[in-house]
């Protein structure tokens, strides 16, 4: 059966060794029951271990069945420990936070057995040794005679062919050790069992053969053998733990630690807690961004202006001109900046040619909700109000363009934008629409410039409003020529008559309207829209009228007889105008936001003569230029905005630099820069809270260290039962990735609580809703970094565990 042919086991303690096992030459029959005595330190535990495959000899031999164990790996001894051996100790060596059933399982578990057949053959073993009822109970719930019955049955799960017990009843009363012994008797009928005892009684009493050892060497054997029968079909089978198995035996032994655990969990998901809600914050606010940029297609076109500044460039300027300077300096000296000349350098002329404008209307229609072109001529509108004549003062928002139609002629795009609250949308371009603002609210200012009174109690009724008209009066009768010059009306009787000319188009309101509760537009004024067919109209006429063909020719102003402005820059002998103010009187800014729009009135247009007007603008201004010096592009959708954007900054690719056009997209500008401010801002949080995660996995590298100590001797123990290295690392592994995954969903949990609390408060400051949104792609790479963190951090103290030396790991060690 086993057979030592002169074996030595020596121990090396420092510079001194032990020969523990001393040129021991042993043979024993397949079923009988051996004693091993001799006096404390001769060899008996050394003996049995080193039988057990426990501990290596060093020198000789040891057959397993005539079967050499001199090329045994290390997982052939973990099988043979599992397959062919039982162990027996003094003090039970059960695992505490398993079940009696479960214990003698685990042999069978290493082996692969199924649990049904597992639970038969445990359940039966149980039986055997008189302990069925108690077989779901814990190790601590038995007395000592029963836990050493459990470990019978434990070391009989596997049918062994040896069963070795080291001073099996040392630790139990006389009465006790006799059923213990009278159960050995009974099992070595077809088992060889081999018993260390101090007793010498004991081993003549049940033995069949006793062995005294001395000093590591047989000086006595009662009934020897010589090995004869030749038995070679010895086959091992391998054993293994699952990963399964191993977060079951770990699951069970953290549920006697709950509280420990539990604390631990909490303060290593802190790190995860604090990423979460950084990332849950950070998502949210995007996700508002985001929202923000696909509301604001209405409100924010895509703007192309003649001349603009880029606001890139306005932002980037900062400190004006590019020197480092000190602040405040000591010096009693001036120095020299070039804020305006920076500006002016950064003014973008866009050629908005003809070729551009078809380019324009290439864009594919389904891209467009609508598309808006205005042109620098100006209106003139005029008014009765308080029987007076007046002109409608557009610097007050008082005339805006509608937003396009659309292809079909069609007021689409503002029926989709806006309610009609009375009156009818115009049939034609003489019909104006009068915009309010969500309130139904009209700015008193625009009120006096469009001539519509108003009386204290601030409620206007609509029938005041339709139908009230207006007069457009065409430049030859607006410019009266006198001599070489032309004359502005500017008295009331000048108005006056000019009201009444026969060519006078007549407007006049036909509805009232208001923003669409979803539309996200702003009004912020209100005022009058007219429709661009009339502005196109207009300037049709003046392109025809006296005063441009002859402005056209003199070199001077028409109406003040002097030098224009060179057009030829020279900005530092120039007053500096800021750029808004060089454009014609564009109206700039879309209806929609409605901000005010520039210089219109013939009082202010005649004020502009005054001003380093150059010919071209004045030009313009009086309606000879047919080009749009601004166009909005409704895009139809947030996707389609960002193909027309696409297809716009094609046509810079293929341009000369001052053929190419700057497109303002106005909302991208806004998302971009807070959207690049959050990711900053977010990066450096999560850095920050990514240190605590560090901390975390160290202190689970610490817990998972004390777990080892604390599961020494469940080590020796699954050792002895034929656990592999490789099962024993995986027992902690599934340990940290249960603090892992818990402290992981702990984190997420702890965050998602607070962001209910934090969405509270922000809603209470901002009105924003749901801002801390925890994304579920954040959520599963936070638990998979938890886990991997923490099984980081366990990796170490799990290798100790593995490596731990099965025999002193029994002992405690
Ligand atoms: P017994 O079981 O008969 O009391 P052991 O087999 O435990 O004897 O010990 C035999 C000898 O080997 C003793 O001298 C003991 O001190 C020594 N010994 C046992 N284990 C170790 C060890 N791990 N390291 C060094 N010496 C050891
Ligand atoms: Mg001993």
């Amino acid at each position: 059966m086993i057979e030592l042919k002169n074996t030595t086991k020596t121990y090396q303690a420092g510079d001194y060794t032990v020969k523990a096992i001393d040129d021991v030459s042993l043979a024993f029959r397949p079923n009988e029951f051996v004693a091993v005595v001799g006096e404390s330190g001769s060899g008996k535990t050394t003996l049995l271990n080193v039988i057990g495959g426990l501990l290596s000899y060093d020198e000789g031999e040891m057959l397993v069945r005539d079967r050499s164990t001199q090329s045994f790996k290390k997982t052939d001894w973990d099988a043979y420990r599992n397959n062919s051996v039982g162990f027996i100790f003094q003090n039970y060596q059960l695992i505490p936070h398993l079940s009696v059933l479960s214990n003698v399982e685990m042999g069978l578990t290493l082996s692969g057995v199924d649990k049904k057949t597992r639970h038969q053959r445990a359940s039966e073993l149980l039986d055997r040794v008189g302990l069925k009822a108690h077989m779901n109970k814990k190790p601590s719930q038995l007395s000592g005679g029963q836990m050493q019955r459990v470990a019978i049955a434990r070391a009989l799960a596997n049918d062994p062919d040896i069963i070795l017990a080291d001073e099996p009843t040392g630790a139990l009363d006389s009465e006790t050790s006799e059923e213990i012994m009278s159960l050995l008797t009974e099992i070595s009928q077809d088992k060889l069992i081999l018993m260390v005892t101090h007793s010498r009684d004991q081993a003549k009493r049940y033995a069949s053969r006793i062995i005294e050892l001395k000093d590591g060497q047989v000086i006595e054997d009662t009934h020897p053998y010589q090995a004869s029968s030749r038995d070679t079909d010895y086959q091992l089978n391998k054993t293994g733990m699952s990963f399964w198995n191993a977060l079951k035996l770990s699951g069970q032994n953290i549920m006697t630690k709950k509280g420990r655990t539990l604390i631990t969990a909490v303060a290593a998901s802190i790190g995860i807690f604090g990423v979460a809600v950084i990332l849950a914050l950070s998502n949210g606010l995007n996700n508002q961004i985001a929202n923000f940029e696909r509301e604001s297609l209405a409100s924010y076109p895509l703007e192309i202006q003649s001349e603009t500044v880029s606001v890139e460039a306005m932002m980037s300027m900062g400190e004006a001109s590019g020197e480092e300077r000190e602040k405040y300096p000591q010096e009693q000296t001036l120095l020299t900046k070039t804020f305006i000349e920076d500006i002016e350098d950064m003014q973008i002329n866009n050629a908005i040619t003809d070729d551009y404008l078809n380019y324009l209307e290439d864009i594919p229609r389904e891209y467009i909700q609508a598309i808006n072109y205005d042109y620098p001529a100006s209106l003139n509108v005029l008014t009765e109000f308080d029987d007076e004549v007046r002109a409608v003062d557009r610097s007050t928002g008082g005339l805006e363009t509608l937003p396009g139609k659309d292809e079909n002629e069609e007021f689409n795009f503002v029926k989709s934008k806006y309610d009609l609250l009375e009156g009818d949308w115009p049939a034609d371009e003489s019909g104006l629409l009068l915009v309010v603002d969500a309130y139904n609210q009209i700015d008193t200012t625009v009120l006096d410039s469009i001539g519509i009174s108003y009386s204290d109690d601030q409620e206007i009724d609509f029938n005041a409003v339709l139908d009230k008209e207006y007069q457009l009066v065409y430049q030859d009768d607006f410019y009266t020529k006198e001599g070489d010059l032309y004359r502005a009306p500017q008295s009331q009787a000048d108005y006056e008559e000019i009201y009444e000319e026969a060519n006078n188009l007549d407007l006049s309101i036909a509805g009232v309207i208001r923003p669409k509760e979803d539309s996200n537009i702003e009004v912020r004024l209100g005022g009058l829209m007219y429709s661009n067919q009339l502005k196109m109209d207009f300037i049709a006429e003046a392109q025809e009228s006296d005063i441009v063909e002859d402005q056209r020719e003199a070199d001077y102003h028409l109406l003040t007889g002097q030098a224009f402005a060179s057009d030829e820059e020279d900005p530092a002998a120039e007053d500096f105008q800021a750029p808004t103010q060089m454009e014609p009187p564009a109206e700039a800014i879309p209806s929609a936001s409605g901000a005010p729009a520039e210089i219109t009135t013939p009082t202010e247009a005649y004020a502009m003569t005054q001003a380093s007007m150059t010919k071209e603008e004045w030009l313009s201004y009086l309606g000879d230029e047919s080009k749009p010096s601004y166009i909005a592009i409704y895009p139809s959708t947030f996707d389609s905005k960002n193909e027309i954007v696409t297809y716009l900054e094609a046509w810079n690719e293929d341009a000369a630099e001052e053929d190419q056009v700057i497109v303002t997209d106005m909302a991208a500008l806004i998302t971009d820069l807070s959207g690049g401010l959050m990711n900053a801002i977010t990066i450096a949080l999560v850095a920050f809270a990514s240190i605590s995660l560090v901390v975390s996995m160290i202190m689970i590298g610490i817990i998972i260290y004390v777990s080892v100590l604390e599961r020494t001797g469940e080590i020796g123990i699954l050792r002895a039962l034929g656990a592999r290295e490789k099962d024993i690392s995986r027992v902690f592994n599934a340990e940290t990735f249960i603090i892992g995954l818990s402290s992981g969903l702990l984190g997420i949990l702890f965050a998602y609580l607070l962001t209910i609390p934090i969405n509270y408060i922000i809603y209470q400051l901002t009105e924003l809703e749901n801002v801390a949104q925890l994304h579920p792609a954040h959520v599963g790479a936070l638990l998979a970094i938890s886990v991997v963190l923490t099984l980081i951090g366990g990796i170490i103290p799990a290798r100790i565990a593995a490596k731990k030396d099965p025999v002193l790991a029994l002992s405690g060690q």
